[in-house]
Formats: structure tokens, sequence, C-alpha cells
């Protein structure tokens, strides 16, 4: 039996390996660190595979504020409940449960009570990762490249025993974020739908958007995926360069785009009442500043942001994923290819979306 496992049972510290960076130029290495004691509300989870999501990457090199190093990503987690407190009732030992972008918050206020967590009022959701567990002393988080994971139970989903585990793990966080808006914007038969930035996140919003009935364009730098894109589904793919020339107009529209760009240019392409929602995250600094009047002569269309989703619409999200067979595009990798696959994402060389084989990463049978 795993050491950690015995520490959960014995209330102590629960030791973990994973992998790391220093600061926001380095390289990833070997770590190993220890996350607090087991809850009686907490559940040890052995992990088995982490997507690698590009959040992942702008957290790591601190595009977005100063990160907390030395730094695990991961919030893309599938794994095997080995160990649980005494008063979890939702998972047993040998239970399958994923872990996505939080692992608390306070549970108490108005966003968290409807399902919000990621909202919560009083500023007290916890990230996987990079982040101050107000719960626990302030300790940093860290995420899912690792061998392990503690988590509240209200934080981990039920994930059923015949799920493919390594597709089941990019859908808590490039899922569930895509998933939300979707429905949110009540996305069905004859919409007429277009994802900007075909990634990781894209291929499951052209899935999601497909099956509840859409007609779904996509908008990439190049043509690159055209391919794919038309075999999952897609009715074009248009380039950026010529977005101007677009003649399509879309009832809804979901930019997914992580670099600097213009949301005003897809607007544009918005009909009348058209809603376009934005859940890509470029590094700070580097959005687009907009004239309010643009949108004022845009003429009632809708912009909204969205990030990711409550824990229930998550599960929600996972059943129905799973019921339609709606998967990720993946390529297994180990964890010493995670450098690899960071360069890969950011200079157009990956397809969709890296999940780390944690066993295999560990050499564990
Ligand atoms: P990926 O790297 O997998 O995909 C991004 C895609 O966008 C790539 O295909 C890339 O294409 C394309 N792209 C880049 N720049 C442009 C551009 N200017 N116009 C059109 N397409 C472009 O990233 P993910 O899907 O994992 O994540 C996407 C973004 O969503 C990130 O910023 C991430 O932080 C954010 N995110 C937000 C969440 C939320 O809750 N709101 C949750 C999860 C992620 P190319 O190959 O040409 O580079
Ligand atoms: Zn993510």
């Amino acid at each position: 039996m795993q050491n950690y496992i015995n520490e959960a049972k014995e209330g102590k510290r629960i030791s973990f390996k994973g992998f790391a960076v220093d600061s926001k130029s380095a390289n990833f290495r070997g770590f190993e660190g220890s996350r607090h004691a087991l809850g009686e509300r907490d559940i040890l989870i052995e992990i088995l595979f982490a997507g690698i999501c590009h959040s992942d990457i702008h957290s790591a090199r601190s595009e977005w504020h100063e990160g907390i190093y030395p730094m695990v990503p991961g919030h893309e987690i599938a794994g095997r409940v080995v160990a649980v407190g005494e008063k979890v009732s939702k998972f047993k030992p040998g239970d399958y449960a994923g872990v996505g972008c939080m692992v608390n918050s306070c549970g108490e206020c108005e966003s968290c009570k409807e399902g919000r967590e990621q909202f919560c009022d009083n500023g007290k959701m916890v990230l996987t990762y990079d982040c101050k567990d107000c719960f626990h002393n302030d300790e940093p988080t860290y995420g899912g490249y690792s061998n392990n994971i503690v988590v509240s139970e209200d934080f981990a989903v039920c994930v059923p025993q015949d799920a493919p585990l390594e597709k089941v793990a990019p859908l808590l966080c490039a899922g569930i974020t895509t998933y939300s808006p979707i429905k949110f914007s009540k996305v069905g038969k004859g919409s007429k739908v277009a994802v900007a930035g075909f990634g990781g996140l894209g291929v499951m919003a052209l899935k999601y958007a497909l099956k509840l009935g859409a007609e779904v364009s996509v908008f990439a730098r190049n043509k690159n995926k055209e391919a794919e894109a038309l075999k999952l589904g897609a009715k074009a793919l248009y380039t950026t360069d010529s977005l101007a020339n677009v003649k399509e107009r879309f009832d809804f529209i979901i930019s997914t785009i992580p670099t600097r760009y213009d949301p005003m240019e897809y607007v544009n392409l918005l009909k009348h009442g058209g809603e376009l929602a934005i859940v890509g995250l470029p590094p700070t600094g580097e959005s687009v500043e907009n004239d309010m009047t643009r949108l004022v002569f845009a003429a009632n269309k809708k912009v909204y942001g969205s990030m990711i989703g409550g824990i229930a619409e998550t599960q929600e999200m996972l059943d129905f994923s799973l019921k339609h067979k709606i998967y990720p595009e993946t390529e297994i990798i180990t964890a010493d290819k995670i450098d690899e696959a960071y360069h890969n994402l950011t200079s157009g060389k990956a397809k969709f979306r890296y999940v780390i084989d944690m066993k295999k990463s560990f050499g564990r049978t």
C-alpha cells in the first residue's frame, strides 16, 4: 500500500510527489511535498490522469499575476478514491472521482448555496493550485500533476467505473467551461453557433453545440485543423485574418482565445440579439481596450464572461458527456513531456488536449 494512504488513515499530513516549476521561466522538475491531513469530509484520490489546460501555462508563466512557486499545476484530474474521512457519504474507497479548478469554498453565501461556488461571495473559493488555502492556514495548494490530491467531497464529482478516465480528466475544466455558457445561452436545435479558438476548449464547445442541434462554424488562425473540424461536424472553418469578409451571422459565439484579440470583431458577427460568451483569458495587459460606444452601435447584442461552472453543473456536464460519449480529443503523454507540451501549445504545434498518464509517469503498476 502507498505510504500516503497510511498517512491519511493515521490523520497525518499526506505526502505527495509531483512535477513543479520554480519560476515563470523554469522547466518542470520532480517535486515532493505534503498536503493537509484528511478531514472528516475529505477524500484522498490517487491521481491517474491529469489534463494540461492552457490556464496551466498562463499560471506557470505568471501571465495573470505573480504565481506561487514552486507550483504544481493541474486542474483536470481523474483518479481513484483511496481513503475517505469518517463523515464522507458520497464516495468510498475504490470509486472513481474527478476534480476540477476548485477544491473548496465557504458553502454559506448566496453564490455557494445556488451552486456557483466559483463566485463565492466571501472570496473563499480555493483554486486547485497557485492559491492560498484559507481553510488550511493559507498553505499553498498543489494541483494535479502529481500522484494524489486531498479534497473536500463536495468538490469532487462522481465518475462511473466504466468511464474512460483519460477522457474524463479534461472534462473537469475544458468540458464544464464550454458546457456552462452553451447551456446558459440556451443553444439548441437550429442555433447558429461559432467557436473562436479551436484548441482544448474549442473542440468541446463544437461537440456540445452539435449535440444540442446547432450548426457550428469554427474560427482559427490558420487552416491547419480544417480537416479535423469538418470531420467532427463543423460547417466551416474560417481563418481570423479575414473576419470582416465573413458573411454568416451567428446566434451564439464562444471565444476561447488565449492571446490578444479584439472581441468586437466577434460581436460584429452576431445576429441582432446574439450572444458572445468570453471564456479565453489572454495574459494581463494583452486584452484589447474597447470603446463602449462600439457596443452601442453594434445594437442589442450581449457580451458576457463565463468562468468554469459550479459543482452541481460539473456533475451534470459529466453525466451528459458520458451518456452521449462526448469526449475531448486527447494525446496521452508522460510527465517528462510537459515542457514540450507547453511549447507546442504556445507555438501552434499542438492539436487539442494533452493528458498526463500519472501511473506511467511514476512507473507505478
Ligand atoms: P488551447 O491552447 O488548447 O487552445 C487555444 C486555441 O486558440 C488554439 O487552437 C490556438 O490556435 C487558438 N488561438 C490562439 N490565438 C488565437 C487567435 N488570436 N484567434 C483565434 N484562435 C486563436 O487552450 P485552451 O483551450 O486550454 O484554453 C483556452 C483559453 O481559455 C485560455 O486562455 C485558458 O486560460 C482559458 N480558460 C478559461 C477558463 C474559464 O473558466 N473561463 C477555464 C479554462 C481555460 P493556434 O494553434 O493557432 O495557437
Ligand atoms: Zn483549465
